[in-house]
């Protein structure tokens, strides 16, 4: 997946600006700040709630918009189709990490993206045994300078992953529709919890942004984040650590479900403070769901919960 991003940004010149959606995969994050900045790439972070603040920060230097939608661990969504519409007419090229929503659930080129990118690792392999990353281009002769890029720096999956991602891809449909299905329950069961605060699932009314998610996916997915009324870090440490069928991990998107401490695992290399900005807190749990039988997903939760 980083690969696959490290390719992108290849695309650019020395002096390009590129504007950034800021609540972004952490490694992408990660890569532009510390790896490309050095490169002489100017990276602008900006909440793309309201997409009138992309337009703010456009400048003729700018060539690339980065989105991530739906983000982690947060759910946050961005509209595609509007920020194509700001993109449009400029040569401001438009990629969207389309990781968490998968090809089934979410289609960035036909909403008018330039370039899609896929951590295959997740649900395109499906099974937590490979790591890969993809592009999808939007014409073929994008699709040849990436794959140039690719060519010459070497970002080669070996046979056996491509078979394994290959493999995964064939089940993708199915698999996903069943992760829909898990994810709107556990959603649904954690909502009526009395230990629980917010439940954060794009599939819920609650969600601020379902009317969005319901016109710009087809369903919701395997990703639900939740908080504890306490507001206790050691109740969610307490809750992980009881439950069973959902492994404490990180990374996502595989059949078996996972669970996760964002503030003390996946998101620990942000600073409390960014953290906190975020709402990203210390009480905040990530499922991944998986494709087991929902009850017996939902017994473990109860479990753990009491
Ligand atoms: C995991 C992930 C990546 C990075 O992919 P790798 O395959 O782990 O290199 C990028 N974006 C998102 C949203 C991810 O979840």
């Amino acid at each position: 997946g980083l690969a696959a991003i490290d390719c992108v940004l290849k695309l650019l010149n020395p002096g390009d600006e590129v504007i950034a959606v800021d609540d972004l995969y952490g490694g992408t994050y990660r890569m532009f700040t510390r790896l490309f900045e050095k490169y002489q790439l100017k990276f602008t972070f900006v909440n793309f709630d309201d997409v009138s603040k992309i337009a703010d920060v456009i400048t003729d230097k700018t060539k690339l918009i980065w989105v991530e939608t739906p983000t982690n661990p947060l759910m946050k969504l961005v509209d595609i189709k509007a920020v194509v519409e700001i993109a449009k007419g400029k040569d401001i090229l438009v990629a969207v990490d389309n990781t968490f929503a998968t090809p089934y659930l979410q289609r960035p080129i036909d909403l008018g993206a330039d370039i899609v990118m896929h951590s295959a690792t997740k649900y395109l392999g499906g099974h937590s045994d490979v790591i890969a990353g993809a592009l999808v281009a939007k014409d073929a002769e994008l699709g040849e300078k990436l794959h140039f890029i690719q060519f010459a720096s070497g970002g080669i999956l070996g046979p056996h992953d491509s078979y394994l991602v290959l493999r995964g891809i064939k089940t993708l449909a199915l698999r996903v529709q069943r992760h829909s299905e898990n994810g709107m329950a556990v959603a649904k069961y954690l909502e009526t919890h009395p230990s629980v605060a917010e439940v954060i699932y794009p599939g819920l009314e609650s969600h601020p942004q379902y009317e969005l998610a319901k016109s710009q996916m087809k369903d919701f997915g395997g990703m639900v984040s939740f908080t504890f009324k306490s507001g206790k870090k050691e109740d969610a440490i307490k809750f992980l650590e009881k439950v069973r069928v959902f492994t404490l991990a990180e990374s996502l998107g595989g059949v078996e479900s996972l669970a996760n401490h964002p503030a003390l695992m996946t998101h620990a290399s942000i600073p409390a403070e960014k953290r906190a900005e975020l709402g990203i807190t210390d009480d905040l749990v990530r499922l991944s769901v998986g494709i087991e039988d929902a009850e017996d997903l939902i017994a473990d939760l109860e479990r753990a919960f009491s």
